[in-house]
């Protein structure tokens, strides 16, 4: 599997231009940093031993690797933007965090590593790429029997694209313009489909809703609305 095979070149460049800025929580990756305390907490609740090995694809400058690692996990965590992982180890050794960082494709260490993760987290990844059903599979892959496996998105519906794009993005601008592109959002039901050709049972799903008013996002259980996460669980 060719490394970047899997991998949209102008989305991993615009990674590449933000790397300097993923530890400021005033700056364009701020959402991340304040849904981080809330999926972290769906993904910790999920996971049963008290050391999980987890592997974090597309971890960006380490946001949630970070929070995973601090809660006792063994994370390893993977990207192809090459800046931004010089971003997030840096970030991890000036906080005394031992996260292994590696240049890699989920397709390419899907073909290295033995299938030994109790977890894999794949957050706001996968509509950045071009095919997210074999991201989906090769994760799948990665996982021990009765692991677990985390996705989150965005749904590709009007009511998707009126908040997250067209607010979102030109009119309270909480994401960089240009962040997402409407046709690479996914639906709740192809997420749910492709995980299952994949092997995985789903096992929940959890919603991030924002209001602007107070600026905060609270978590709706069981609810797949524009910001959505979901758990499955690897057959076996
Ligand atoms: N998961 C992190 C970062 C999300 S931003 C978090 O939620 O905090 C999306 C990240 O996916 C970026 O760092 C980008 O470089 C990475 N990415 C995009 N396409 C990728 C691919 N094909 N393989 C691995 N990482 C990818």
């Amino acid at each position: 599997m060719n490394r970047l095979s899997n991998a949209d070149q102008q989305e991993i460049a615009k990674f590449d231009r933000v790397s300097r800025m993923w530890w400021d929580d005033a700056g364009p990756m701020r959402m991340l940093h304040v849904i981080n305390p809330l999926r972290s907490a769906f993904i910790l609740g999920q996971i049963e031993p008290p050391r999980p090995k987890i592997l974090d694809v597309g971890c960006g400058g380490g946001i949630l690797a970070e929070a995973l690692a601090r809660s006792g996990a063994s994370v390893t965590a993977i990207d192809l933007s090459q800046p931004t992982l010089e971003a997030a180890r840096r970030h991890a050794a000036a906080h005394g965090l031992e996260i292994d960082y590696r240049d890699m494709s989920v397709e390419q260490i899907a073909q290295e590593a033995q299938s030994g993760f109790d977890a894999v987290t794949c957050m706001e990844m996968l509509e950045h790429v071009p095919d997210p059903r074999e991201v989906i599979a090769a994760c799948a892959g990665l996982l021990k029997p009765g692991g677990r496996a985390f996705f989150s998105t965005i749904d590709r519906s009007l009511k998707a694209f009126l908040f997250a794009i067209l607010a979102g993005e030109y009119v309270l601008r909480l994401l960089p313009r240009g962040t997402h592109q409407y046709r690479r959002l996914i639906r709740p039901q192809e997420l749910r489909d492709w995980a299952r050709s994949s092997g995985l049972e789903f096992a929940a799903i959890a919603s991030l809703l924002y209001n602007p008013l107070t600026r905060r996002f609270r978590m709706a259980p069981d609810r797949a609305d524009i910001n959505y996460m979901a758990c499955f669980v690897k057959k076996g």
